[in-house]
């Protein structure tokens, strides 16, 4: 489809800079700050650099925007890049904003010397109070004339640790006035006496978002450095730094980031959501984090898919959940397959097969499969569980699945007819009696008999026993973030129901963390990693309804 679909802005672009020479090679970058896990926003952002690199030559690096020491771990850059592997992409260059340091250094100090920063003592409110409005322009810091020697004196002392924490900062020396607030002398390094997860206790002084990330483009030599829309504002500052340190022209565009319906997409509050217990990890299946959604059986090419079909906007809009759903069934429905398990088992007596005889059917793996996924065997048996709600006691009109007198077909298997049932105190129903019609047999059927309905089912002998979880929306709004008060107040009370015991065919004993499977009629789940030997858990990645493309219709 990438094929036919029109060039978007950022395309356009590329094409233009490379046509007309501005660059040789396309170089980009995914710079993601250490401090948690990669959620679906950050898939696009990645599809995003990844993908025009791919399309156009050239390459992307992975830098990690390490300049925050107190947030930042290890853990994190590693679930990041195992994220970035399974999405299907390789960087050329990892790299660490933090490997610059000492480059980001010089270029302050030459700032300094060049009359363009300068080391300011007030406190945040006092800096907060001198900055003016948008619509009156700010006044001039005390310190904001002070010599170079007494300024390259101080930074070298801020460097040195001799300061405590916000003893005073670092600022640019740009423009009080500017109507852009965030050329009011931005600060550009702050002292902070704390562990950084790969410098250690080199340095107590950090560079600031803002003096860090186009210094280290440039640093990179990245042609286009993309970024999301909060930093439409910040493009002036990234202009002017490079432009006053001479050094490579990398230029900023921004585009619009993902925002999911029934899902918040923060680090920060998705933090929240593990250390509060919400969630059992980063890696819920209910988490919109990669490693979520790949353990709730989501595969690289559907994310891919659904980041392709999203496109690259502009302005800021909100996508539906439940295009994401679509593009995950549209993939596993070619790729999973298919077997019987049954979540809310009755059992089936066929009371004229013979008690102890046992026979395997065969069953195609995936019949939407070119080669149809291959065969498997399905044992059956005179006692089957099937699912309570494919009998009716009293059937509603067009019931075409069990009721009493009523015929079915058992996929794979033969078709059955019910003669009686057993109810217990209660009044439930607790076993089904059915005939079956020998020469049925799917594939050599010879009955010339009709049925409309077919059921799946499990032979209750063969049967493997598994625990079942089925996610719903985490949240029960559509934008959490939007709502009044904590997000938190919007989680939805059933976001989970788990099925203790459900059984499932034995073909399903060696089912691996990375299969897919559809369960017939029930929907695509997926092995959890929780599952022992003796303890089978599987996730259910979506329902196998299809909502998204009957609203479009
Ligand atoms: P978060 O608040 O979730 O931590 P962030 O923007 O602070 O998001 P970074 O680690 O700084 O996270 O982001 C790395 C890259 O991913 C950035 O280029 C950022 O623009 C991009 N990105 C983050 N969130 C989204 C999103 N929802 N949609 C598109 N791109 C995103
Ligand atoms: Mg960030």
């Amino acid at each position: 489809m990438s094929e036919e679909r029109s060039l978007n802005f950022i395309e356009e672009i590329i094409e233009n800079d490379l046509n007309s020479g501005k660059y040789k090679t396309l170089v980009t970058r995914f710079p993601p700050e250490p401090n948690g896990y990669l959620h679906i926003g950050h898939a696009k952002a990645i599809c995003l650099n990844f993908g025009l690199t791919q399309k156009y030559g050239g390459y992307t690096n992975l830098r990690f925007d390490d300049t925050n020491p107190v947030t930042e771990k290890t853990e994190y850059v590693d679930s990041q890049q195992a994220d970035i592997r399974w999405l299907g992409f390789e960087w050329k260059h990892e790299l660490y904003t933090s490997d610059y340091f000492d480059t980001l250094y010089d270029f302050a100090v030459k700032l300094i010397e060049n009359g363009l920063a300068y080391v300011d003592h007030g406190n945040a409110e006092e800096i907060a109070a001198l900055k003016g409005t948008p619509t009156e322009p700010g006044t001039d810091s005390p310190y904001r004339s002070r010599s170079v020697e007494e300024n390259l004196a101080l930074f070298s002392s801020m460097k040195a640790g001799e300061l405590e924490d916000g003893a005073c900062i670092l600022r640019a020396k740009i423009d009080m006035s500017s109507p852009n607030m965030l050329m009011r002398d931005p600060i550009i390094y702050r002292i902070k006496h704390a562990a950084h997860h790969r410098t250690g206790n080199k340095w107590c002084i950090y560079p600031m978002y803002d003096f860090a990330h186009g210094q280290s483009d440039s640093i990179e030599e990245i042609t286009h450095s993309i970024c999301t829309l909060e930093y439409v504002s910040h493009r002036e500052l990234y202009d002017w730094f490079i432009a006053q340190l001479g050094i490579f022209p990398s230029h900023q565009y921004e585009f619009a980031r993902l925002n999911l319906t029934y899902t918040v997409m923060s680090k920060r509050k998705l933090l929240q959501l593990v250390n509060e217990g919400v969630v059992t990890g980063w890696d819920d299946p209910r988490m919109p984090t990669i490693s979520g959604l790949r353990r709730r059986g989501y595969t690289p090419e559907s994310i891919r898919e659904f980041c392709e079909r999203i496109g690259i906007a502009k302005r800021e809009n909100l996508i539906e959940l439940s295009l994401l759903e679509f593009c995950v069934r549209e993939h596993l429905n070619k790729t999973a397959n298919r077997v019987m398990a049954v979540l809310d088992p009755i059992k089936l007596v066929i009371t004229n097969y013979p008690e102890g005889k046992e026979e395997i059917l065969i069953g195609e793996n995936n019949p939407e499969a070119e080669d149809k996924g291959g065969l498997r065997e399905i044992p059956f048996s005179n006692e089957l569980w099937i699912e309570r709600e494919d009998f009716m006691e009293e059937p509603a009109k067009k019931w075409f699945r069990l009721a009493p007198g009523a015929m079915v077909r058992l996929k794979n298997a033969y078709i059955v007819k019910c003669e009686d049932f057993k109810k217990d105190a209660d009044g439930n129903v607790t076993e089904i009696h059915c005939t079956y019609i020998p020469e049925s047999k799917s594939g050599e059927d010879t009955s010339e008999i009709h049925v409309k309905g077919t059921i799946h089912w499990v032979s209750t002998k063969h049967a493997k026993t598994a625990e079942i979880r089925v996610y719903d929306r985490l949240f029960s709004v559509e934008s959490p973030d939007s709502e009044e008060g904590d997000f938190k107040d919007y989680l939805h009370p059933d976001s989970v129901k788990v099925i203790k015991e459900a059984y499932i065919e034995p073909y399903l004993a060696g089912a691996d963390l990375e299969s897919r499977y559809q369960f017939i009629r029930k929907g695509y789940y997926c092995l959890d990693k929780d599952s022992t030997a003796d303890h089978l858990v599987f996730n259910q990645t979506v329902g196998l309804k299809d909502a998204w493309a009957k609203a479009k219709k």
